[in-house]
């Protein structure tokens, strides 16, 4: 096998830039993990990364549709290094990668600059994808998350201009996608929206839809039930758009979070009113409030709804919390409150059968309480310890005080 040293990529990118501060944004972040040494083998210039196995440090072969390898100098690949493909320029002839099986972290700026990228096949023992990690990956137009993956950034896919589709792995626990857009597994938290989206359903969940992170390309926005507050900015980078409309849920709206634009994508540009924006929205509500002190021509939809809510329906996460949905039977808007629980024993176990301890969840709403109930089998204080007969019958044949002493010691075990 050919060996020999080489400098490390960053050491030498900074001698042909001649400072670090003229690098592309992003290029470099802190877990370079890149050592001064490192090995060749085949296309890839690869470095030991921990214990016995490597990460692949540079790609040297000719692109088209490539299979990075799982083992490189007969160790274990687990990592992709940064900037795997790009040197001076981008890479314009990687046309589709495929990641193996053995690869945990896709480190920063890994694919940045693959500018022919069109697939990528990431498997399901990734848990990391870092940020910038495909960062100017033109031609990609859409990528899974697999079910592993734990940590990726808002920045991880920034400039894919073409990325319309973020799809989630239904089987993730951190993370979930709406209509291609990427959210936590709740999706009450906004990570990322791919940059070649022109339209966006937000969903009912995402309480607050966050300043300055909606894309350029977006020109058409669906704000559900369910949404409280458009937070400054919120669609600033959206020159695009004439119109939105605003559910009665939306109680705040913050200073400029819709019908002006920064003109050149710059977050120090003035912001300036998208001439002929139409709000449409209720009558009385915070949207029509918002329009009017900003000048902006308001529709109306409605009247708001005097909401009317009955009983709510309960959602238990196991015996440690849950949440009163209620609905409104006019205008079908939902409100979730987090509830209070508390449990006690209201059967008690003996030695012949199990208890029952009820656990009782406490929702206010409205000015009225509202409670749930859900029961738990306690265990029978001998019977369920394993030896249960045989010990309850010599219990039975002591005398009362020692009885009681037993008892109160099983139970602390318990
Ligand atoms: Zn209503």
């Amino acid at each position: 096998m050919k060996k020999k040293r080489i400098l490390s990529a960053a050491l030498a990118l900074c001698m042909i830039f001649g400072s670090a501060a003229a690098l592309p944004q992003g290029v470099f972040s802190e877990s370079a993990g890149i050592t001064a040494s490192a090995e060749e083998e085949g296309d890839y210039v690869y470095a030991e990364n921990g214990e016995g196995t490597v990460m692949i440090t540079k790609y040297k072969g000719s692109g088209g549709a490539i299979t990075l390898p799982p083992k490189l100098g007969g160790k274990t690949v687990t990592e992709i290094g940064m900037n795997l493909f790009y040197t001076i320029r981008a890479n314009k002839t990687v046309t589709s990668i495929v990641i193996p099986n053995t690869v945990k972290q896709i480190d920063d700026s890994a694919f940045y600059a693959c500018q022919a990228l069109t697939s990528i096949t990431i498997p399901s023992s990734v848990t990391t994808i870092g940020k910038y990690a495909f960062r100017n990956c033109t031609a990609l137009t859409s990528i899974t998350i697999p079910s592993s993956v734990t940590t990726i950034y808002d920045s991880s896919f920034d400039g894919c201009t073409a990325l319309k589709t973020i799809n989630v792995d239904s089987a993730n626990a951190s993370y979930s996608s709406y209509d291609g857009v990427l959210y936590n597994k709740a999706k009450t938290q906004y990570i990322c929206c791919p940059a070649g989206k022109t339209s966006i359903n937000i969903p009912g969940t995402l309480a607050t839809v966050p300043g300055t992170k909606l894309k350029a390309a977006i020109t058409s926005v669906t704000l559900n039930e369910g949404t409280k507050k458009l937070e400054k900015w919120a669609f600033i980078n959206c020159k695009d758009m004439r119109s939105l409309t605003i559910p009665q849920s939306v109680t705040t709206i913050e200073e400029h979070a819709v019908g002006f634009c920064h003109l050149s994508g710059d977050l120090t540009d003035p912001d300036t009113p998208i001439s002929s924006f139409i709000i449409y929205g209720y009558k009385g509500s915070a949207a029509e409030t918002y329009a009017r002190s900003n000048n902006i021509t308001f529709k109306e939809i409605g009247t708001a709804c005097s909401h009317s809510y009955g009983s709510p329906s309960w959602t238990w996460s196991g015996y440690t919390s849950a949440t009163a949905t209620f609905t409104c039977t006019k205008c079908s808007n939902k409100q979730t409150v987090n509830a209070s629980i508390t449990n006690a024993v209201t059967k008690a176990a003996t030695c012949a059968a199990t208890g029952v301890r009820t656990y009782t969840a406490k929702a206010a709403f409205g000015g009225t309480s509202y409670t749930n109930t859900k029961t738990e089998r306690t265990a029978g204080t001998l019977l369920q310890r394993g030896r249960g007969t045989a010990i309850h019958r010599q219990v039975q044949s002591l005398p009362a005080r020692i009885i009681h002493r037993t008892r109160s010691r099983s139970m602390h075990r318990r």
